[in-house]
Protein backbone atom coordinates (compact mmCIF):
# COMPACT_ATOMS: atom_id res chain seq x y z
CA UNK A 1 0.00 0.00 0.00
CA UNK A 2 1.25 3.40 -0.88
CA UNK A 3 0.37 6.68 -1.05
CA UNK A 4 0.66 9.44 -3.40
CA UNK A 5 -0.14 13.17 -3.41
CA UNK A 6 -2.11 11.90 -6.93
CA UNK A 7 -2.70 9.24 -9.23
CA UNK A 8 -3.11 9.89 -12.86
CA UNK A 9 -4.89 7.43 -14.92
CA UNK A 10 -3.76 7.20 -18.66
CA UNK A 11 -0.37 7.29 -20.00
CA UNK A 12 -0.79 9.31 -23.36
CA UNK A 13 1.04 12.59 -23.92
CA UNK A 14 -2.03 14.22 -21.12
CA UNK A 15 -1.37 12.26 -18.90
CA UNK A 16 2.52 11.85 -18.64
CA UNK A 17 2.87 15.78 -19.08
CA UNK A 18 0.12 16.42 -16.36
CA UNK A 19 2.19 13.81 -13.88
CA UNK A 20 5.52 15.71 -15.14
CA UNK A 21 4.11 19.43 -14.08
CA UNK A 22 2.78 18.22 -10.89
CA UNK A 23 6.41 16.19 -10.46
CA UNK A 24 7.79 19.50 -10.80
CA UNK A 25 5.98 21.05 -8.04
CA UNK A 26 6.80 19.05 -5.87
CA UNK A 27 4.21 16.19 -5.47
CA UNK A 28 4.29 12.44 -5.24
CA UNK A 29 2.43 11.01 -8.39
CA UNK A 30 1.71 7.75 -9.47
CA UNK A 31 0.59 6.95 -13.08
CA UNK A 32 -1.07 4.15 -14.29
CA UNK A 33 -2.20 2.91 -17.59
CA UNK A 34 -3.13 -0.48 -18.30
CA UNK A 35 -1.11 -0.59 -21.97
CA UNK A 36 2.25 0.89 -21.21
CA UNK A 37 3.50 4.63 -21.54
CA UNK A 38 1.86 6.07 -25.04
CA UNK A 39 1.31 2.08 -26.40
CA UNK A 40 -2.30 2.33 -27.17
CA UNK A 41 -4.27 4.95 -27.85
CA UNK A 42 -4.14 8.47 -29.65
CA UNK A 43 -0.45 8.97 -28.04
CA UNK A 44 0.75 5.82 -30.02
CA UNK A 45 -1.07 6.47 -32.91
CA UNK A 46 -0.11 10.14 -33.33
CA UNK A 47 2.58 11.06 -35.75
CA UNK A 48 2.67 13.71 -33.00
CA UNK A 49 3.16 17.25 -35.36
CA UNK A 50 3.91 20.24 -33.43
CA UNK A 51 2.46 22.95 -35.60
CA UNK A 52 0.34 26.01 -35.32
CA UNK A 53 -3.77 26.60 -36.51
CA UNK A 54 -4.60 28.40 -39.54
CA UNK A 55 -7.75 30.36 -39.96
CA UNK A 56 -9.31 33.51 -39.78
CA UNK A 57 -8.53 34.43 -35.84
CA UNK A 58 -11.20 31.93 -34.01
CA UNK A 59 -10.59 31.80 -30.25
CA UNK A 60 -9.58 28.33 -30.84
CA UNK A 61 -7.14 29.19 -33.03
CA UNK A 62 -5.53 31.83 -30.37
CA UNK A 63 -5.34 29.07 -27.73
CA UNK A 64 -4.35 26.39 -30.09
CA UNK A 65 -1.32 29.06 -31.01
CA UNK A 66 -0.21 29.99 -27.53
CA UNK A 67 0.01 25.86 -26.70
CA UNK A 68 2.02 25.88 -29.50
CA UNK A 69 4.54 28.84 -28.47
CA UNK A 70 4.54 26.96 -25.07
CA UNK A 71 5.31 23.19 -25.98
CA UNK A 72 7.52 24.11 -28.76
CA UNK A 73 9.45 26.02 -26.12
CA UNK A 74 8.76 23.52 -23.56
CA UNK A 75 10.48 20.55 -25.52
CA UNK A 76 13.24 22.30 -27.21
CA UNK A 77 14.42 23.56 -23.38
CA UNK A 78 13.69 19.63 -21.39
CA UNK A 79 13.32 17.03 -24.40
CA UNK A 80 15.30 18.15 -27.47
CA UNK A 81 16.42 14.54 -28.11
CA UNK A 82 12.67 14.10 -29.10
CA UNK A 83 11.62 17.12 -30.86
CA UNK A 84 12.71 17.69 -34.07
CA UNK A 85 12.01 21.13 -35.79
CA UNK A 86 11.57 20.07 -39.02
CA UNK A 87 9.23 22.62 -39.90
CA UNK A 88 5.82 22.03 -41.05
CA UNK A 89 4.46 22.61 -44.52
CA UNK A 90 0.75 23.66 -44.75
CA UNK A 91 -0.62 22.76 -48.24
CA UNK A 92 -3.66 23.98 -49.41
CA UNK A 93 -6.22 21.08 -50.17
CA UNK A 94 -7.14 22.35 -53.31
CA UNK A 95 -7.93 25.86 -55.21
CA UNK A 96 -10.57 26.93 -53.14
CA UNK A 97 -8.53 26.20 -50.06
CA UNK A 98 -5.74 27.69 -51.51
CA UNK A 99 -7.97 31.27 -52.30
CA UNK A 100 -8.56 30.67 -47.85
CA UNK A 101 -4.91 30.62 -47.79
CA UNK A 102 -4.76 34.34 -48.73
CA UNK A 103 -7.37 35.30 -46.15
CA UNK A 104 -5.68 33.53 -43.82
CA UNK A 105 -2.88 35.28 -43.88
CA UNK A 106 -4.24 38.50 -42.30
CA UNK A 107 -5.16 36.72 -38.82
CA UNK A 108 -2.20 34.33 -38.89
CA UNK A 109 0.46 33.60 -36.63
CA UNK A 110 3.37 35.84 -37.73
CA UNK A 111 6.38 33.21 -38.14
CA UNK A 112 5.37 31.87 -41.63
CA UNK A 113 6.30 32.37 -44.62
CA UNK A 114 4.85 31.88 -48.28
CA UNK A 115 6.62 28.67 -49.96
CA UNK A 116 6.30 28.75 -53.95
CA UNK A 117 5.11 25.98 -55.88
CA UNK A 118 8.70 25.82 -57.54
CA UNK A 119 10.26 25.51 -54.26
CA UNK A 120 7.88 23.12 -53.33
CA UNK A 121 9.30 21.15 -56.01
CA UNK A 122 12.48 21.81 -55.11
CA UNK A 123 12.09 19.93 -51.33
CA UNK A 124 9.99 17.11 -53.82
CA UNK A 125 7.14 17.98 -52.81
CA UNK A 126 4.59 17.15 -56.04
CA UNK A 127 1.34 19.04 -57.29
CA UNK A 128 1.41 21.51 -54.87
CA UNK A 129 -0.15 25.02 -54.63
CA UNK A 130 1.93 28.21 -52.71
CA UNK A 131 1.56 26.89 -49.33
CA UNK A 132 2.11 28.20 -45.63
CA UNK A 133 5.79 27.25 -44.09
CA UNK A 134 6.31 27.06 -40.15
CA UNK A 135 9.89 26.53 -39.61
CA UNK A 136 9.68 26.54 -36.18
CA UNK A 137 7.12 23.48 -36.47
CA UNK A 138 8.58 19.88 -36.27
CA UNK A 139 7.69 16.52 -35.12
CA UNK A 140 7.77 14.76 -31.61
CA UNK A 141 8.33 11.23 -31.16
CA UNK A 142 5.39 10.38 -29.55
CA UNK A 143 6.31 7.35 -27.24
CA UNK A 144 9.45 8.35 -26.32
CA UNK A 145 8.34 11.77 -25.28
CA UNK A 146 6.05 10.34 -23.14
CA UNK A 147 8.21 7.95 -21.56
CA UNK A 148 10.89 10.74 -21.20
CA UNK A 149 8.40 13.28 -19.21
CA UNK A 150 7.51 10.13 -17.00
CA UNK A 151 11.25 9.92 -15.61
CA UNK A 152 11.93 9.47 -12.02
CA UNK A 153 7.86 9.64 -11.97
CA UNK A 154 6.56 5.69 -10.59
CA UNK A 155 4.43 4.13 -12.91
CA UNK A 156 2.13 0.87 -13.03
CA UNK A 157 1.18 -1.12 -15.83
CA UNK A 158 -2.85 -1.20 -14.58
CA UNK A 159 -5.96 -1.57 -15.89
CA UNK A 160 -8.30 0.61 -13.61
CA UNK A 161 -11.66 -0.87 -12.64
CA UNK A 162 -12.77 0.84 -9.80
CA UNK A 163 -12.25 3.90 -7.81
CA UNK A 164 -13.08 4.33 -4.55
CA UNK A 165 -13.25 7.29 -2.30
CA UNK A 166 -13.39 7.07 1.53
CA UNK A 167 -11.31 8.91 4.23
CA UNK A 168 -10.65 11.81 1.87
CA UNK A 169 -8.26 9.22 -0.26
CA UNK A 170 -9.24 8.02 -3.83
CA UNK A 171 -8.30 3.96 -3.66
CA UNK A 172 -7.02 2.05 -6.59
CA UNK A 173 -5.78 -1.48 -5.75
CA UNK A 174 -3.24 -1.30 -3.38
CA UNK A 175 -2.45 2.49 -4.09
CA UNK A 176 -4.16 5.62 -2.52
CA UNK A 177 -4.24 9.30 -3.48
CA UNK A 178 -5.38 12.69 -2.63
CA UNK A 179 -6.56 13.47 -6.18
CA UNK A 180 -6.92 11.70 -9.03
CA UNK A 181 -6.62 13.27 -12.61
CA UNK A 182 -8.30 10.88 -15.42
CA UNK A 183 -6.35 11.44 -18.57
CA UNK A 184 -7.98 8.66 -19.65
CA UNK A 185 -8.64 9.69 -23.45
CA UNK A 186 -11.62 8.82 -25.63
CA UNK A 187 -12.64 6.29 -22.24
CA UNK A 188 -14.54 7.02 -19.19
CA UNK A 189 -16.37 4.16 -17.22
CA UNK A 190 -16.23 5.93 -13.69
CA UNK A 191 -17.63 8.64 -13.95
CA UNK A 192 -20.81 10.17 -15.31
CA UNK A 193 -18.90 12.61 -18.04
CA UNK A 194 -21.27 12.88 -20.29
CA UNK A 195 -21.82 16.73 -20.33
CA UNK A 196 -18.33 16.70 -21.51
CA UNK A 197 -19.56 15.26 -24.88
CA UNK A 198 -15.87 13.33 -25.34
CA UNK A 199 -15.65 11.30 -28.92
CA UNK A 200 -12.96 9.52 -30.54
CA UNK A 201 -11.79 9.74 -34.00
CA UNK A 202 -10.22 6.92 -35.29
CA UNK A 203 -6.97 7.08 -37.43
CA UNK A 204 -4.21 5.69 -38.63
CA UNK A 205 -0.09 5.81 -39.31
CA UNK A 206 2.43 3.72 -40.87
CA UNK A 207 6.30 4.06 -40.02
CA UNK A 208 7.95 3.60 -43.71
CA UNK A 209 11.73 2.95 -44.43
CA UNK A 210 13.23 4.74 -46.97
CA UNK A 211 16.23 7.26 -48.06
CA UNK A 212 13.80 9.68 -49.61
CA UNK A 213 15.81 13.05 -49.22
CA UNK A 214 13.03 14.47 -47.30
CA UNK A 215 14.03 17.74 -44.94
CA UNK A 216 10.72 19.38 -44.04
CA UNK A 217 7.29 17.82 -42.77
CA UNK A 218 4.05 18.66 -44.32
CA UNK A 219 0.50 18.33 -44.01
CA UNK A 220 -2.42 18.29 -46.58
CA UNK A 221 -5.31 15.84 -46.01
CA UNK A 222 -3.01 14.03 -44.29
CA UNK A 223 0.58 14.12 -42.80
CA UNK A 224 3.77 13.49 -44.09
CA UNK A 225 6.97 13.63 -41.74
CA UNK A 226 10.38 14.39 -42.41
CA UNK A 227 12.74 11.58 -42.98
CA UNK A 228 13.91 10.95 -39.73
CA UNK A 229 16.95 8.39 -39.46
CA UNK A 230 14.89 6.98 -42.22
CA UNK A 231 12.07 7.26 -41.34
CA UNK A 232 8.90 8.26 -42.68
CA UNK A 233 5.74 8.83 -40.58
CA UNK A 234 2.34 9.08 -42.66
CA UNK A 235 -0.70 9.43 -40.98
CA UNK A 236 -4.23 10.70 -40.67
CA UNK A 237 -7.40 10.74 -38.77
CA UNK A 238 -10.28 10.03 -40.71
CA UNK A 239 -13.28 8.79 -38.79
CA UNK A 240 -15.58 10.21 -36.73
CA UNK A 241 -17.53 9.53 -33.97
CA UNK A 242 -15.86 5.42 -33.52
CA UNK A 243 -17.18 4.32 -30.32
CA UNK A 244 -14.72 2.02 -29.88
CA UNK A 245 -11.03 1.79 -31.49
CA UNK A 246 -11.56 -0.92 -33.89
CA UNK A 247 -8.56 -2.37 -35.64
CA UNK A 248 -6.24 -1.26 -38.06
CA UNK A 249 -5.98 -4.15 -40.55
CA UNK A 250 -3.59 -2.70 -43.56
CA UNK A 251 -6.63 -1.31 -45.79
CA UNK A 252 -6.71 2.26 -44.37
CA UNK A 253 -2.57 2.42 -44.53
CA UNK A 254 -3.26 1.39 -48.52
CA UNK A 255 -5.32 4.59 -48.82
CA UNK A 256 -2.52 6.64 -46.94
CA UNK A 257 -0.43 5.84 -49.58
CA UNK A 258 -2.13 6.63 -51.98
CA UNK A 259 -2.88 9.79 -50.92
CA UNK A 260 1.10 10.22 -49.86
CA UNK A 261 2.15 9.10 -53.31
CA UNK A 262 0.67 12.09 -54.56
CA UNK A 263 2.66 14.30 -53.01
CA UNK A 264 5.77 13.13 -52.09
CA UNK A 265 8.46 9.99 -53.97
CA UNK A 266 7.04 6.79 -52.14
CA UNK A 267 8.62 4.38 -54.64
CA UNK A 268 11.12 2.79 -51.87
CA UNK A 269 8.58 3.47 -49.08
CA UNK A 270 8.98 -0.07 -47.11
CA UNK A 271 6.23 -0.12 -43.92
CA UNK A 272 7.73 -1.01 -40.76
CA UNK A 273 5.03 -0.37 -38.17
CA UNK A 274 1.81 0.21 -38.46
CA UNK A 275 -0.17 2.25 -35.77
CA UNK A 276 -4.14 2.96 -34.72
CA UNK A 277 -6.04 4.65 -32.21
CA UNK A 278 -8.69 7.32 -31.15
CA UNK A 279 -8.07 11.11 -30.31
CA UNK A 280 -10.62 12.27 -27.69
CA UNK A 281 -11.95 15.25 -28.65
CA UNK A 282 -14.54 17.89 -26.87
CA UNK A 283 -17.86 19.29 -28.19
CA UNK A 284 -16.43 22.43 -28.75
CA UNK A 285 -12.57 20.90 -29.53
CA UNK A 286 -10.95 23.01 -27.19
CA UNK A 287 -9.38 20.83 -24.38
CA UNK A 288 -11.09 19.70 -20.93
CA UNK A 289 -9.02 20.81 -17.98
CA UNK A 290 -10.01 21.22 -14.21
CA UNK A 291 -12.53 19.87 -12.04
CA UNK A 292 -15.32 17.40 -12.77
CA UNK A 293 -18.68 18.43 -11.85
CA UNK A 294 -20.55 15.99 -9.91
CA UNK A 295 -23.87 15.62 -12.47
CA UNK A 296 -25.81 13.28 -10.08
CA UNK A 297 -25.97 16.11 -7.66
CA UNK A 298 -26.07 18.90 -9.51
CA UNK A 299 -29.46 17.58 -10.96
CA UNK A 300 -31.10 16.01 -7.95
CA UNK A 301 -30.10 19.63 -6.69
CA UNK A 302 -31.47 21.61 -9.50
CA UNK A 303 -34.07 19.75 -11.16
CA UNK A 304 -34.94 22.74 -13.02
CA UNK A 305 -31.81 22.82 -14.99
CA UNK A 306 -32.72 20.96 -17.93
CA UNK A 307 -35.60 22.96 -18.48
CA UNK A 308 -33.11 26.19 -18.75
CA UNK A 309 -32.86 27.64 -15.43
CA UNK A 310 -29.77 29.42 -14.01
CA UNK A 311 -27.60 27.97 -11.68
CA UNK A 312 -27.97 30.13 -8.51
CA UNK A 313 -24.63 28.55 -6.78
CA UNK A 314 -21.04 27.27 -7.74
CA UNK A 315 -21.30 23.97 -9.31
CA UNK A 316 -20.80 21.07 -6.85
CA UNK A 317 -17.60 19.43 -7.79
CA UNK A 318 -16.51 15.87 -7.43
CA UNK A 319 -14.43 15.04 -4.29
CA UNK A 320 -10.96 16.01 -5.44
CA UNK A 321 -11.43 14.70 -9.62
CA UNK A 322 -9.60 16.42 -12.02
CA UNK A 323 -9.57 15.95 -16.14
CA UNK A 324 -7.10 16.42 -18.75
CA UNK A 325 -8.75 15.40 -21.63
CA UNK A 326 -10.36 16.72 -25.43
CA UNK A 327 -7.20 17.42 -26.89
CA UNK A 328 -7.94 16.76 -30.18
CA UNK A 329 -6.28 16.08 -33.60
CA UNK A 330 -3.55 18.17 -31.16
CA UNK A 331 -2.68 16.48 -27.97
CA UNK A 332 1.47 17.32 -28.48
CA UNK A 333 0.15 20.77 -29.07
CA UNK A 334 -1.85 21.21 -26.34
CA UNK A 335 -0.60 18.90 -23.45
CA UNK A 336 2.17 21.03 -22.03
CA UNK A 337 0.05 24.03 -21.93
CA UNK A 338 -2.72 22.24 -20.41
CA UNK A 339 -0.75 20.11 -17.81
CA UNK A 340 0.86 23.25 -16.31
CA UNK A 341 -2.49 25.07 -16.34
CA UNK A 342 -3.73 22.03 -14.45
CA UNK A 343 -0.61 21.94 -11.70
CA UNK A 344 -0.87 25.68 -11.08
CA UNK A 345 -4.30 25.04 -10.55
CA UNK A 346 -4.41 21.84 -8.21
CA UNK A 347 -1.06 23.19 -6.27
CA UNK A 348 -1.16 27.27 -6.41
CA UNK A 349 -4.89 27.48 -6.64
CA UNK A 350 -4.77 29.80 -9.72
CA UNK A 351 -7.91 29.26 -12.03
CA UNK A 352 -8.44 27.66 -14.94
CA UNK A 353 -8.60 29.66 -18.05
CA UNK A 354 -12.36 29.80 -18.71
CA UNK A 355 -11.45 28.50 -22.34
CA UNK A 356 -10.50 25.11 -21.27
CA UNK A 357 -12.46 25.03 -18.18
CA UNK A 358 -15.12 22.04 -18.58
CA UNK A 359 -17.96 23.93 -16.58
CA UNK A 360 -18.65 25.54 -19.81
CA UNK A 361 -20.15 22.93 -21.10
CA UNK A 362 -22.27 21.63 -18.50
CA UNK A 363 -25.30 24.34 -17.82
CA UNK A 364 -25.72 23.51 -22.33
CA UNK A 365 -25.44 19.76 -21.58
CA UNK A 366 -28.53 20.02 -19.33
CA UNK A 367 -30.64 22.25 -21.17
CA UNK A 368 -30.01 20.33 -24.68
CA UNK A 369 -28.84 16.93 -23.94
CA UNK A 370 -31.63 14.31 -25.52
CA UNK A 371 -30.29 12.13 -22.37
CA UNK A 372 -32.09 13.96 -20.08
CA UNK A 373 -35.67 14.36 -19.02
CA UNK A 374 -37.41 17.11 -19.45
C1 LIG B 1 -3.45 8.76 -36.37
C2 LIG B 1 -3.33 9.93 -35.43
C3 LIG B 1 -2.48 10.99 -35.77
C4 LIG B 1 -2.37 12.08 -34.90
N1 LIG B 1 -1.48 13.08 -35.22
C5 LIG B 1 -1.25 14.08 -34.35
C6 LIG B 1 -0.28 15.06 -34.62
O1 LIG B 1 0.39 15.03 -35.65
N2 LIG B 1 -0.07 16.04 -33.69
C7 LIG B 1 -0.77 16.09 -32.51
O2 LIG B 1 -0.52 16.99 -31.70
N3 LIG B 1 -1.73 15.18 -32.25
C8 LIG B 1 -1.99 14.18 -33.13
N4 LIG B 1 -2.97 13.26 -32.88
C9 LIG B 1 -3.84 13.46 -31.70
C10 LIG B 1 -3.16 13.02 -30.43
O3 LIG B 1 -2.68 11.74 -30.63
C11 LIG B 1 -4.14 13.02 -29.26
O4 LIG B 1 -4.66 14.30 -29.08
C12 LIG B 1 -3.43 12.62 -27.98
O5 LIG B 1 -2.72 11.45 -28.17
C13 LIG B 1 -4.42 12.43 -26.86
O6 LIG B 1 -3.69 12.03 -25.76
P1 LIG B 1 -4.39 11.56 -24.44
O7 LIG B 1 -3.29 11.33 -23.45
O8 LIG B 1 -5.50 12.48 -24.10
O9 LIG B 1 -5.11 10.17 -24.80
P2 LIG B 1 -4.50 8.73 -25.19
O10 LIG B 1 -3.19 8.85 -25.85
O11 LIG B 1 -5.57 7.99 -25.90
O12 LIG B 1 -4.23 8.05 -23.76
C14 LIG B 1 -5.24 7.56 -22.94
C15 LIG B 1 -4.62 6.45 -22.13
O13 LIG B 1 -5.51 6.08 -21.08
C16 LIG B 1 -5.37 4.71 -20.86
N5 LIG B 1 -6.58 4.23 -20.16
C17 LIG B 1 -7.88 4.45 -20.51
N6 LIG B 1 -8.71 3.87 -19.60
C18 LIG B 1 -7.91 3.29 -18.65
C19 LIG B 1 -8.16 2.55 -17.47
N7 LIG B 1 -9.40 2.27 -17.07
N8 LIG B 1 -7.11 2.10 -16.74
C20 LIG B 1 -5.83 2.35 -17.14
N9 LIG B 1 -5.53 3.06 -18.26
C21 LIG B 1 -6.55 3.52 -18.99
C22 LIG B 1 -5.23 4.11 -22.27
O14 LIG B 1 -4.59 2.85 -22.21
C23 LIG B 1 -4.37 5.18 -22.95
O15 LIG B 1 -3.00 4.88 -22.92
C24 LIG B 1 -3.12 12.15 -33.70
C25 LIG B 1 -3.98 11.10 -33.37
C26 LIG B 1 -4.07 9.99 -34.20
C27 LIG B 1 -4.99 8.87 -33.81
Amino acid sequence: MKDYDIIVIGAGIAGCSSAYFLKEKGLSVLVLDRAGIATVGGSAAAGAFVSPKIGKGSSLQTLTNEAFEFSKTFYLKNFPKYFVQTGVIRIPKDEQNAELFVDYEKHDYSKRTWISEEALLKLGIYKSQKSFLFSEAGVCDASKMCEALLEGIDYLKYDVKSLNYKNKLWHIGSSSAKKIILATGYENKFFDLRYLGVKGTWGTRGDYETSLDLTVSMHKKISISANIEGIIKVGATHEKEVQTCKRCGSKPLEGLLEVASEMVDTSDFKLKKSFCGMRAGSKDYFPLVGSVINVTEMLKENPKLVCGAKLKANPVYINNLYVCNGLGGRGFVFAPLMAKMLADNIVDGKAIDERVNPDRLFLKWCRKSPDLER
